[in-house]
């Protein structure tokens, strides 16, 4: 199984190149972040709570983060492998993810991220909000205080991995199709 961390901050177009991967290597793709949305747009308890911390830019807490993605792995049934995209964002949420996944014997084949600078994340978003209907989306100060949560919290999940010589690092500047061209590059040693 090819199970894979697709890593990067905000903006940075894990979702759109997730779904492309995971459509190419008949991958199953799981993003917190869209679970989250499903929660809130269903008005659960869950996404009731969530939403109080995606609305400010802050990461939702890893005991409702890690339960709600431990029931989405073990339903997860037969596939190829799963694409994760926006989780792990702690170290405490990757230790967690390890410890799921050697319990089913397929651990993390890599983490790939996705690298661009702050001042393109900021534009990006900001020209997202105008379709995404996201109103983390839509605030300048927010999109900055997610960017500043990336590199304080969840950067470090990064050299979690590297010490295990599983992180890859790959330019995400350019095109769609460039960018997918160099992540499939990777997918392919794996
Ligand atoms: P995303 O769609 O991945 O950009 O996530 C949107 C928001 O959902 C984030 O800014 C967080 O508030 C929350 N979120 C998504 N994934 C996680 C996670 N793994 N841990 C904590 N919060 C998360």
């Amino acid at each position: 199984m090819k199970n894979i961390i697709l890593f990067g901050p905000p903006g940075s177009g894990k979702g759109t190149q997730a779904v492309k991967l995971a459509e190419k290597y008949n991958l199953l793709h799981i993003s917190t972040g869209d679970m989250f949305r499903e929660e809130i747009k269903n008005s659960t308890t869950l996404g009731k709570k969530a939403k109080e911390y995606m609305d400010k830019g802050e990461l939702v807490p890893d005991e409702i983060t890690i339960g709600m993605l431990k029931k989405r792995v073990e339903s997860s049934g037969d596939c190829a492998g799963i694409i994760f995209d926006g989780f792990p964002r702690t170290e405490a949420q990757a230790e967690a993810l390890d410890s799921m996944l050697s319990e089913l014997e397929n651990p993390i084949k890599a983490l790939i991220l996705l690298d661009v600078d702050d001042e393109e994340i900021v534009q990006r978003i900001l020209k997202r909000a105008e379709t995404s209907g996201r109103p983390d989306d839509a605030n300048e100060g927010i999109i900055r205080n997610r960017i500043e949560v990336f590199n304080s919290e969840t950067a470090p999940v990064f050299s979690y991995y590297n010490s295990k010589e599983l992180a890859k690092k790959i330019k995400g500047v350019g095109s769609i199709e460039d960018i997918f061209s160099r992540l499939s590059a990777v997918m392919d040693e794996l």
